[in-house]
């Protein structure tokens, strides 16, 4: 049994007694730190040059570790591994680190690395969609088979940067020349409301929560409508999908059951084809809703997303299941405070690091 003494923060102990929740400074960080510090961790926050004045600017952030970039971070590994540190990792870690770099990593780790290979391949995210039931949009493999508006996407776009939005097959063959030697797929062009939902599995009760709701705002896509589109027509404009930051969404009751549902059945299909323990902690289900009130399913993101950054004092949401402020950042180090507490940390860690 792990003593709760072991959750204090730095004024009533010293630092190698407790347990330090450790992240990037970076996309959901503060929350992430916010949390952890809320719940009696101790924080520490990797920063590069840039970043390290921001983060050592927050009193809930115990420590600050600066490196020149986050390149750098696999160097700070066996410093991280001597100490009794837990890894919340966001969306930086698969943007900077590589997937090997990422799985190699040996710190305990929030989270089932298992996951890792099956979110990003598109293929097997597609597959592990479709057999929970979601719906996904159509997918072309050559130009010819193009019948409709399409997004071309590229591998390991970040944050929707240099997508393109292509009418038909023809405007297609006229802009390939762009895409000269970059991987890419086309994806059918849905028409919707986008939302992202933000989910909560925990493996200690077996239950699932959905804790907020984002919509993206992204450049240019989201300013076009305040063009006319008369006036648009001699301008050449291409919509771009650059997110730059994200609104509170609360979604319409009935549809809530469906979202639910959806969060469900991933889970369960996860658990079939990661091994048992599946995808658990937080996650994103990242949808367009049409006019007929469906969802499709773009993507889905095995951790904290930064969508969940508007709440960080709760959401709607959060504040029906808790009667404080539950971000999911703090829901984080709440499920290790309790797995460390009915001694079960594995539960919550990726098997590589079990301590
Ligand atoms: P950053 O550390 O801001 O470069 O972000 C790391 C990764 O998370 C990139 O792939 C970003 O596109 C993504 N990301 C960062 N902030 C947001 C946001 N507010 N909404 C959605 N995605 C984001
Ligand atoms: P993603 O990289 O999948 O998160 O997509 C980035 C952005 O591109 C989304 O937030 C949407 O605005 C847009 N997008 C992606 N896929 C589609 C699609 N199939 N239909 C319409 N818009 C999309």
């Amino acid at each position: 049994m792990i003593a709760p003494e072991l959750l204090r923060t730095p004024a009533q102990g010293k630092s190698s007694d407790f347990y330090t929740i450790a992240t990037l400074g970076s996309h959901s960080a503060l929350q992430i730190l916010k949390g952890a510090h809320d719940e009696g961790f101790h924080t520490l926050a990797i920063a590069n040059r840039e970043t390290e004045r921001l983060y050592r600017s927050f009193a809930f952030v115990d420590e600050v570790i600066g490196i020149d970039n986050y390149g750098e971070f696999m160097d700070l590994v066996p410093e991280l591994e001597s100490r009794k540190i837990i890894i919340v990792p966001h969306g930086s870690f698969v943007a900077y680190l590589s997937l090997d770099d990422h799985k190699k990593m040996s710190i305990p780790y929030f989270g089932n690395k298992a996951v890792l290979d099956h979110e990003a391949s598109r293929e097997l995210q597609r597959q592990w969609l479709t057999r929970a039931g979601l719906t996904v949009p159509r997918q072309f493999r050559t130009a010819a088979e193009i019948d409709r508006p399409v997004i071309v996407k590229l591998y390991g776009a970040q944050g929707g940067k240099g997508y393109l939005f292509v009418r038909n097959a023809n405007d297609f063959e006229q802009r390939a020349g762009q895409l000269a030697r970059q991987n890419y797929i086309l994806q059918e062009y849905i028409i919707g409301v986008p939302a992202y939902i933000h989910y909560f599995y925990s493996p200690l009760t077996g239950k699932l929560e959905i804790m907020s709701m984002d919509r993206r705002y992204e450049t240019n896509v989201d300013s076009l409508g305040r063009i006319p589109a008369t006036a648009q027509q001699n301008m050449e404009i291409e919509p771009s999908y650059v997110v730059v930051g994200n609104s509170p969404l609360v979604l319409r009751e009935s549809m809530l059951a469906e979202a639910y549902r959806m969060g469900e059945d991933v889970v369960r299909v996860s658990q079939e084809i990661c091994g048992p323990k599946g995808l658990f902690g937080a996650f994103c289900i990242e949808t367009i809703i049409t006019s007929e009130a469906k969802f499709f399913v773009m993507e889905i993101s095995a951790r904290i997303v930064a969508g969940t950054n508007p709440f960080i004092d709760g959401s709607p949401y959060s504040y029906l299941n808790y009667s404080e402020p539950m971000s999911t950042g703090r829901r984080i180090a709440r499920e290790i405070k309790n797995a460390l507490l009915s001694n079960n940390l594995h539960a919550v860690l990726d098997d590589s690091g079990i301590v």
